[in-house]
């Protein structure tokens, strides 16, 4: 009884297991207890959306929810290293004053109000596709061109890989943009 209580000072763990102070011997049953929160979860590969580096990351997910972002050890450009943006981007998607309703402010109003998502889709959907059949040009000097220049598509650092894949799909193959780029690229 008296050495299991002795042995729960971690000095005397250190001088019975000859450790340094900084292993299993300073640990408290709590600390031992713990569980990399990751553990058991699922991962999916992705890329760092904020810079043109485009580091690997791993991202764990456990019941639909994403429960950390990693560095991908795996990927040639960063080795399992994120910087502080990128070891950071568990929030972008996590954060409590992330904004989740849709924000409208109509022509000369001061006041911002809330839509349904499915109503500014549509509106965004309509004007888009207004202003692509008011501006689209077939040709050009008399050779072919498609292409429409009346609107261009500045994508933010925190899209993800897959969404500005779909953003080139749409705007370039779909609406024959020709003006899409990215910050990250800027
Ligand atoms: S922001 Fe940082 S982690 Fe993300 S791609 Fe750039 S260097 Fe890599």
């Amino acid at each position: 009884m008296l050495a299991e209580l002795l042995l729960k000072w971690p000095l005397i763990r250190q001088l019975v297991n000859g450790g340094d102070g900084t292993g299993v011997e300073a640990m408290s049953d709590t600390t031992k207890a713990l569980r990399p929160k990751n553990e058991g979860a699922n991962v999916a590969r992705s890329i760092c959306p904020y810079c043109a580096v485009g580091c690997g990351q791993l991202v764990y997910h456990r019941d639909g929810k994403v429960v950390s972002i990693e560095g991908d050890p795996a990927s040639p450009i960063s080795r399992g290293h994120l910087c502080p943006k990128g070891a950071d981007s568990f929030q972008l998607v996590t954060h409590d004053a992330r904004v989740t309703r849709v924000k409208y402010r109509a022509p000369r109003s001061r006041e911002w109000i809330e839509l349904p998502l499915a109503q500014a889709m549509e509106m965004v959907a309509d004007r888009a596709w207004k202003t692509r059949e008011r501006t689209f040009t077939e040709s050009k000097d008399g050779k072919p061109v498609m292409q429409c220049t009346g609107m261009a598509h500045l994508g933010g650092a925190t899209l993800d890989n897959e969404e500005n894949y779909l953003i080139k799909k749409l705007f370039t193959a779909g609406l024959g943009m020709v003006c899409v780029s990215n910050q990250a690229r800027i």
